[in-house]
């Protein structure tokens, strides 16, 4: 565009140097002619012709010096600015790519960004800030957005006192937990400019500190129970006389209660197994029918004590599953011993094993204590027992459930659980079969 504007500039300059010259020298023989058309003087007719040929000779100069005229301006003048224009519109160009860039990145970041200048206008926000901190559009100003608050931040402290420090607050909003982080922004010659706001939502990670919280006091209140009354028990034995009779229900006792302990650390060690996925499920094709006999046959002399009446039904032709047998045979043996458990004497316990579609399912049914309706969706939590004093007094952990549902997980299946109070329970696992 330029090139061509300089283009037709150059030529009305030269048409417009030429009109001139060629004007006056034709206006000067014209008059000369009719000079000579009255006088007839050959002197003029002369003086036409030497005036014809210097008009040649200096249109001809002119062009000449208005040719290298031009090269010279184009070279020293225009080429350089035309570079510099050229120069300057890339950068305008790669300016705006970079704030595309920036405006993309803020809109879609999941943490918020505000900006505030020094009378604390906004000048900068991004969805993710508004969502967070509820600002409605009516909230314009530092004040009106963390007034709402109570943190203890303002914008002249950010600014000024925290010369070159961050303040860092948290606070909860509604469900969530919010962390602010207050900058200030300065400029080149580091004078403050206003303030920066990055918003991030921690809940999640709240949540996972408070439940890491809960299972460490967990653990510790589980292990302490038996280990008081192991030490209650050994105590009473060191210090007094007793006999043989009551000797033996002390130590029956301690060995039940380290029993327990010895289950309670086994199971832990087996979550963190799963949980840092170093039980690596060794898959193998086996048959669900006949692990679930196996375990049946394990738990009899449990299922005897109680005088259950407890049978295995399993459809023909089940195809074989393809998981973790050891880990599958930890959940059967967990489910069943739940119903030998929570049912009391000569209950009923069935077990169904049979496929639908690409699932090979094991369905334990008894008709035992059953579990309320509002336990029913925490029955998987770690820890978690219906009846925490009935069920320790079983022998129960807490741990069976979450540990089974882990397991699995680990094996692309699941776990449901339905269960009326009272009236009993019915588990069901699905794992998928070797295709
Ligand atoms: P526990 O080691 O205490 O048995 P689980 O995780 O296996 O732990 O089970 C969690 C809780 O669910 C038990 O404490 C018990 O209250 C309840 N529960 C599980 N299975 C049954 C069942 N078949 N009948 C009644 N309650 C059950």
């Amino acid at each position: 565009m330029l090139k061509n504007a300089k283009a037709k500039l150059a030529i009305i300059l030269i048409i417009t140097g030429l009109i001139g010259i060629l004007s006056i020298g034709i206006t000067t023989i014209i008059t000369l002619e009719n000079m000579v058309l009255e006088n007839n003087s050959e002197i003029i007719k002369t003086t036409i012709i030497k005036i014809e040929i210097i008009l040649c000779i200096i249109t001809l100069i002119y062009i000449i010096l208005s040719i290298f005229v031009g090269i010279l301006i184009s070279k020293k003048v225009i080429e350089p600015s035309e570079k510099l224009i050229d120069a300057s519109e890339e950068n305008v160009k790669e300016v705006s790519k970079q704030k595309k860039q920036i405006e993309t990145m803020l809109l879609h970041m999941t943490d918020g960004i505000l900006a505030f200048d020094m009378d604390g206008k906004i000048s900068l926000t991004n969805p993710a800030a508004t969502r967070l901190l509820r600002i409605m559009p009516e909230d314009d100003t530092f004040d009106k957005i963390f007034g709402k608050y109570n943190i203890n931040v303002n914008l002249e402290k950010v600014i000024y006192l925290e010369n070159w420090t961050s303040t860092a607050q948290r606070v909860a909003i509604g469900d969530n937990y919010i962390y602010m982080f207050f900058a200030p922004l300065r400029n080149e010659d580091e004078t403050p400019n206003g303030v920066i706001v990055v918003i991030q939502d921690i809940t999640e990670h709240v949540k996972l500190d408070n439940m890491r919280k809960e299972f460490v006091a967990d653990v510790s209140h589980e292990l302490k129970t038996p280990i008081t009354s192991i030490m209650g028990y050994a105590d009473t034995l060191l210090e007094g006389e007793y006999d043989k009779q009551t000797q033996e229900k002390f130590l029956n006792v301690i060995a039940t209660e380290a029993r327990r302990m010895a289950k309670l650390v086994t199971d832990l060690l087996t979550l963190s197994k799963y949980d840092n996925d170093e039980e690596r499920t060794k898959k193998a094709e086996f048959d669900l029918g006949d692990l679930v006999k196996k375990c049946q046959e394990k738990l009899q002399i449990e299922i005897q004590k109680k005088h259950h009446n407890a049978e295995c039904f399993v459809t023909a032709n089940v195809p074989a599953v393809y998981a973790d047998r050891d880990g599958i045979e930890r959940v059967v043996l967990n489910i069943l011993s739940n119903s030998i458990k929570y049912t009391p004497e000569k209950g009923t316990i069935k077990m169904y094993v049979g496929y639908i579609y690409n699932d090979a399912y094991v369905k334990i049914i008894d008709n035992g204590l059953g579990i309320p309706e509002e336990d029913l969706n925490r029955i998987f939590e770690r820890f978690y027992r219906v009846d925490k004093s009935r069920t320790r007094e079983m022998g129960g952990t807490g741990l069976g459930l979450s540990i089974a549902k882990e397991i699995l997980d680990k094996n692309n299946g699941s776990i449901d659980i339905k269960s009326k109070k009272d009236k009993g329970t019915e588990v069901v696992i699905r794992i998928p079969i070797k295709k």
